[in-house]
């Protein structure tokens, strides 16, 4: 593992061999139907205990994901408070059984069962945020998992595995990290019944085919390119912050992040030098030093993608307002980058950068700044913000995306469902919606003896 912030080494992880990942995958199947036949109240208080576990070792935790994603400290500690937080709300979450009839002649009920085994394999911009929305949900609803996080960011998921294995009965979590193939043979397994996967649009894609032959069930939360409308009543001072965080905390690394801000003409220049200015008061560096508010760019493949971004705005001449040049090393770091205006068919507007660098878009008329919003492949979050909630309202209820905020971005809840439409994914993650999605109906009908036969 390669600190991002100064290219050192961190430590070695294991590179899970496939007869390894076979042992694991039938360590999760040999353990699956004890887990299941465990009472519902149970797995409720074994999740709550699992949060206990991360609490008592948040600060190593944070500091594991800080060295292997370059995040701050405070960031990471708070996603690995995070973890714990899904886990304890997620213990609350309930799988009642429904009653379709209950008459003379029958009683018919459909009951939510577990898929058996499945794997959960996560990206490396939160590898304890990103298990958050799986780990508490599958196996509450009584199936045994496969974690494989990302091969930039293991270490923090190896040491959960450690931590919850004496907690947990053998094989209901099993972790296994590696590069190459693993993540495929992983999801291509035939013991593997569902796999909850979040990354990018191009893996989710090969992971719905690798699960065809098997049928094996899939959620995918995929890649995202959000736009934010700004209307031109906002109290400019006040919407330069908040923009700034919304498009790059965790340095622009976020799913849900403002990847586009479309911004009304008529404060367009005021905004964007505000924007420019807050950017300046910013402080980017060494993610383990006290003060830093931004750290690199957590890859250098990630890096590489976010330069070669920048370096096409370059070329094509647009106009940086602030930013633009990299820095030298060691480290990945590349500075807030605003581009002004560039348009709509730039690659910069059409894909997802997932960095530090975000093009402001004007727009002048609000049909036309939906259709601008709308367009494209992704419909991941979207954002409005206005002084006035209700024309935001009618805004934003036009916008196509799994999620839309009004003033506000990013705020998830372990009672609300998120997840993309289009290319942004399929199925939801978090919430009742998330939780069933760990399981499949089963309707048991009883035809009672005194009923006549039909
Ligand atoms: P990625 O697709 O490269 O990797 C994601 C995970 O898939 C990793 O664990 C990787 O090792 C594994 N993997 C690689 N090839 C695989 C294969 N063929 N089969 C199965 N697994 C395989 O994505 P990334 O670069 O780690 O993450 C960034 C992407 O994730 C961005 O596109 C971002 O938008 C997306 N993301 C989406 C959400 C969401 O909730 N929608 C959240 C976070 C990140």
């Amino acid at each position: 593992m390669i600190n991002p912030a100064d290219e050192s080494v961190v430590a070695f992880a294991p590179e899970c061999s496939r007869e390894e990942l076979d042992a694991a995958v039938a360590a999760a199947r040999a353990a699956a139907p004890a887990w299941a036949a465990v009472s519902f109240e149970q797995r409720q208080k074994l999740l709550l205990q699992m949060a206990d576990v991360v609490d008592a070792h948040v600060v190593e935790l944070g500091r594991l994901v800080t060295a292997e994603q370059g995040k701050t400290l405070a960031v990471a500690t708070a996603e690995v408070a995070g973890l714990s937080y899904w886990l304890r709300e997620t213990a609350a979450l309930t799988l009642p059984e429904v009653v379709n009839e209950d008459s003379a002649e029958r009683l018919s009920v459909t009951r939510r069962v577990p898929l058996g085994v499945v794997a959960a394999i996560t990206p490396w911009n939160y590898p304890m945020g990103q298990l958050s929305f799986k780990l508490g949900p599958a196996l509450l609803a009584g199936n045994t998992v496969v974690v494989k996080p990302s091969a930039f960011t293991p270490l923090s998921t190896l040491r959960l595995g450690e931590l919850l294995r004496d907690l947990l009965p053998a094989g209901v979590v099993n972790v296994v990290s590696g590069s190459g193939g693993l993540g495929s043979w992983l999801s291509g397994h035939p013991g593997i019944d569902k796999v909850s996967f979040t990354g990018s649009t191009q893996t989710g894609r090969a992971v719905m085919a690798g699960a065809a032959p098997t049928l094996t069930r899939i959620t995918l939360e995929l890649g995202g390119n959000d736009p934010a409308i700004v209307l031109p009543d906002v109290d400019v001072p006040g919407m330069a912050e908040k923009l700034f965080w919304a498009a790059f905390s965790n340095t622009g690394q976020i799913c849900l992040a403002a990847k586009r801000i479309y911004i009304h003409a008529d404060i367009y220049e005021e905004l964007t030098q505000a924007l420019a200015a807050y950017a300046a008061t910013v402080r980017i560096g060494d993610p383990r030093q006290e003060g830093t508010q931004l750290g690199p760019i957590s890859n250098r493949r990630q890096y590489e993608t976010v330069l070669d971004l920048v370096e096409d705005c370059r070329r094509q001449g647009y106009t940086f307002l602030t930013g633009g040049t990299p820095e030298p090393g060691p480290g990945f770091f590349v500075p807030v980058t605003l581009v002004d205006n560039p348009p709509e068919e730039s690659r910069i507007v059409r894909e997802e950068q997932f960095g530090p660098v975000l093009p402001l878009l004007r727009f002048d008329d609000v049909d036309d700044v939906v259709a601008r919003a709308n367009a494209g492949e992704y419909a991941l979050g979207a954002s409005v913000w206005s002084a006035d909630p209700d024309a935001a309202l009618a805004v934003a209820r036009r916008l196509d995306a799994g999620t839309v905020w009004v003033n506000e971005i990013m705020h998830l809840t372990p009672q609300v469902a998120f997840g993309g439409r289009k290319q942004s994914g399929i199925g939801v993650e978090s919430g009742h919606d998330g939780l069933i999605e760990f399981t499949e109906a089963q309707t048991i009908t009883v035809r009672h003896h005194t009923a006549a036969t039909a």
